[in-house]
């Protein structure tokens, strides 16, 4: 089982640090983790430390958008893939945007502008011009009010497909939910290995087999699965 986090897990807010982790989700969670022999993972474009700080499980996680993971306890972070040159030099042009705000994460640089939605195109345009000039091998990812930069050759459908070829993920069946465009890749590799695809929201264009409404749904089928398939009887009754 993978899990996008923002927008899927958690109703999103106007900043990353401001969402709100509902009383309970964190057991739920870990008793479907329990559940499933450990094959859980968390997939996020939030780092890997972000990712701990709201759910401080042992679980599997892919942050970044797949540019680094923990897997069985073992973190791969690479260095930072841009100079710092780079980063200054976005940050500046940043500056002329009022509303905008830059997130410097391990991989990857985020420009949220969820706060200024007039400022897309702006951003767009300096994002995209930070990936031109740059000989580090970068790649543009547009997210729900937010543009990305990171090291080219990552996206959670790859991430995803890493996984599956080692234990406890091999041979099985997966299941992933995602919301946000940068999720249409894990749908894709989902479906081609025979798995689950669910999209929580409305888009039109989504790959995805299955749908949910918004966060609260999927959390509410999360709830049924983990009553339904132990997990939570073993959180209840240890
Ligand atoms: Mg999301």
């Amino acid at each position: 089982m993978f899990l996008d986090i923002d927008g899927t897990l958690l109703d999103l807010a106007p900043t990353p640090d401001g969402v709100v982790i509902p009383e309970g989700l964190p057991q739920v969670l870990d008793s479907l983790a329990r559940a499933l022999g450990g094959a859980f993972a968390l997939v996020s474009g939030r780092s890997l430390d972000s990712i701990d700080s709201l759910f401080p499980g042992p679980w599997d996680a892919v942050g970044c958008h797949g540019a680094e993971w923990r897997l069985g306890g073992q973190r791969f972070t690479p260095p930072p893939p841009w100079p710092d040159g780079l980063v200054a030099g976005i940050e500046a042009a940043r500056r002329r945007l009022p509303g905008v705000m830059m997130e410097r994460k391990s991989q990857s640089l985020a420009l949220h502008f969820r706060a200024a939605p007039e400022q897309k195109a702006a951003v767009r345009t300096l994002a995209a011009a930070a990936v031109a000039t740059d000989a580090h091998g970068l790649d543009l990812l547009e997210g729900k009010s937010v543009m990305e930069i990171i090291p080219a050759g990552n996206s959670k459908g790859l991430a995803i497909e890493r996984f599956m070829r080692l234990p406890p993920y091999a041979g099985r069946r997966p299941v992933f939910a995602g919301d946000d465009v940068t999720d249409e890749s894990g749908f894709i590799t989902v479906n081609a290995m025979g798995g689950l695809s669910i999209h929580v929201g409305d888009s039109p264009t989504t790959q995805a087999l299955f749908r949910f409404p918004d966060p609260r749904a999927m959390r509410h089928w999360l709830n049924g699965l983990d009553t339904a398939i132990g997990g939570h009887q073993d959180h209840e009754h240890p």
